[in-house]
């Protein structure tokens, strides 16, 4: 995938597709531009103070965008669990808008692309429904039930896409389970392909190490 970190333009179009409802498609956008209210943000309005502003979720880090959605082990882990069950490599980019270009340099073409690309949105924003639900209502996060939330998320936005899609809720929702959402067979390996490696993220190739090589 062609890839310009310096070029943030890039992904401007990639989230006005249509592939979730407009509410979740603003929140991409405010997520990617970093516009939402994480603790760090809080912390320079003199909110909050530092001890307050640890991630939600570990309570080790200064929550940030980058952290909350990625590099905060229990957001991580969601992601590997999306990518292992499609068989895609995934590495951590240090920015949250380098994760969306990433996630959509890979090379799925059709409806398969499409709900590929869906997956990120329903990723993002469950994330900070469920990071919300723990700040505001002391909701602890169910983790365990995360995958088949975005899964079933995944599958209600794509009942709403003007092309037809031979499938009931139900029957969506267990191919996605089982990754068969085409006629065809999944492919066995997909690839996300570089062009550089410079923008990767050392430290979390080491703390996630063996995921790519
Ligand atoms: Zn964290």
């Amino acid at each position: 995938m062609k890839y310009n970190s310096e070029d943030h333009k890039q992904w401007f179009p990639l989230v006005w597709k249509n592939l979730a409802p407009p509410r979740y498609e603003v929140l991409l956008w405010a997520i990617l531009w970093k516009r939402v209210a994480t603790k760090d943000r809080v912390l320079k309005w003199k909110a909050l103070t530092p001890e307050e502003s640890l991630c939600t979720f570990c309570g080790e880090v200064l929550e940030t965008v980058n952290h909350v959605f990625l590099h905060c082990r229990f957001s991580w882990n969601i992601w590997n669990e999306i990518c292992a069950e499609w068989g895609m490599m995934w590495v951590c980019p240090l920015e949250i808008d380098d994760a969306f270009l990433l996630w959509h340099g890979a090379h799925l073409a059709g409806f398969e692309k499409q709900i590929w690309d869906t997956f990120f949105i329903a990723v993002v924003t469950i994330i900070w429904e469920v990071r919300n639900a723990a700040v505001f209502e002391l909701k602890d996060p169910s983790w365990s039930s995360m995958r088949d939330l975005v899964v079933l998320r995944v599958g209600l936005w794509s009942k709403a896409w003007k092309e037809n899609i031979p499938y009931s809720l139900e029957k969506m929702v267990d191919q996605l389970e089982s990754n068969k959402i085409v006629d065809g067979e999944v492919e066995a390996k997909r690839q996300i392909v570089y062009d550089s490696f410079d923008y990767l993220c050392v430290g979390c190739l080491l703390l996630y190490g063996g995921l790519l090589f």
